[in-house]
């Protein structure tokens, strides 16, 4: 008896999650970003990029500033390849989070040298247990790469995806592990592509974080959620930290001194070098700041003038233009340009 009242629980929340997958993809055909270039593309090369850049980039930047351009520069896994990793920063300038570009250079390098040992064209596994193995490739890039590029039947994990889950079943502080099996457990596995896009709609433009729309969202009828969804998640609370840097500008016949980083933050772009106390006879210039996701930055900068060439670089300010650097040093930069002119 116990057994057939399972069975029928389990009949009965099936048809009501058919009827939902139903409902999302009408929602999805109508209201959907179905537009998104990454989208009407099978070119998997090209949807990696995308969910690449996307990781910590709004959609309308990537869309607006990066992906075509990214795309036009290096067309494939092999051209990819081919670049230096400074045209490959150079082409990621401004998007933030340096270690993906890297990571995608790594990549493509990978992909490319076993293709040519095995006299094919370099691709992208579709698997995840191979896809996660790729320098860059998490959980997650896997999942979307999987069920966006090669059409597994798969859950893509994201924060709209993790915020409507928690609002669907009233979880204020769940797990990973209890969003990935939701996930699991309510993906439509007959249309991954359409379910996943249109989950990461729903969760950008309906179940947003401060103002959801409830009453015209297709998973209205089971969610658990909607008579007060803004308490699910709980908000953490996010202080953001001061950090304090002096920088110095070594200045040689007109041109800058900059290194190129090895740390892991802002890795291979060119910078100014920190230092802990000001040389005695440098000059203050000025303090930037910078807020990263993490912390706000504070550089108080300085000048020197070198007699002898001390450094191991020196650029002008038009040479530096070409460099790959970052958003903090272009500021940098500018400070010095406002500063030499009205010397
Ligand atoms: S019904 Fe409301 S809370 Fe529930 S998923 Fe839709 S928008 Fe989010």
């Amino acid at each position: 008896m116990k057994s057939l009242l399972l069975l029928d629980m389990m009949f009965s929340m099936q048809k009501n999650l058919t009827k939902i997958h139903q409902e999302i993809q009408k929602w999805y055909k109508v209201h959907g970003r179905v537009d998104l270039p990454w989208r009407t593309t099978d070119n998997t090369y090209h949807i990696y990029i995308s969910e690449v850049m996307l990781q910590q980039t709004q959609v309308q930047t990537v869309l607006k500033r990066y992906y075509s351009p990214f795309l036009k520069k290096f067309p494939t896994l092999q051209a990819l390849s081919k670049a230096s990793l400074d045209e490959v920063l150079k082409m990621w300038e401004g998007l933030g989070y340096y270690n993906r570009a890297k990571n995608l250079h790594m990549t493509a390098n990978i992909l490319t040298d076993k293709a040519q040992a095995q006299n094919i064209s370099p691709s992208l596994p579709s698997e995840i247990d191979e896809l996660i193995q790729l320098p860059g490739i998490g959980k997650n890039t896997a999942h979307a790469l999987a069920a966006l590029a090669f059409k597994k039947p798969l859950p893509v994990m994201e924060a709209n995806v993790k915020r409507i889950i928690s609002r669907l079943y009233k979880l204020k502080t769940p797990t990973d592990k209890t969003l990935w099996k939701t996930a699991y457990d309510i993906v439509d596995k007959s249309n991954p592509f359409y379910y996943n896009q249109a989950m990461m709609d729903i969760g950008a433009m309906l179940c947003t974080p401060k103002n959801p729309q409830c009453e015209i969202c297709p998973l209205n009828s089971i969610c658990q959620g909607k008579v007060n969804p803004t308490l699910y998640p709980t908000k953490k609370k996010r202080t953001v930290a001061a950090r304090k840097q002096n920088i110095m500008l070594y200045l040689y016949k007109d041109k800058l001194s900059l290194t190129r980083r090895t740390d892991k933050f802002l890795h291979g772009l060119w910078g100014f070098k920190e230092i802990g106390v000001p040389l005695s006879a440098s000059k203050y210039i000025g303090e930037i700041t910078h807020t990263y996701t993490h912390f706000k930055l504070h550089c108080k900068v300085y000048l020197y003038h070198e007699r002898t060439a001390a450094q191991k670089h020196y650029f002008t300010t038009q040479e530096i233009e070409k460099l790959a650097i970052s958003k903090v040093d272009e500021k940098i930069v500018k400070l010095y340009l406002d500063t030499i002119i009205n010397i």
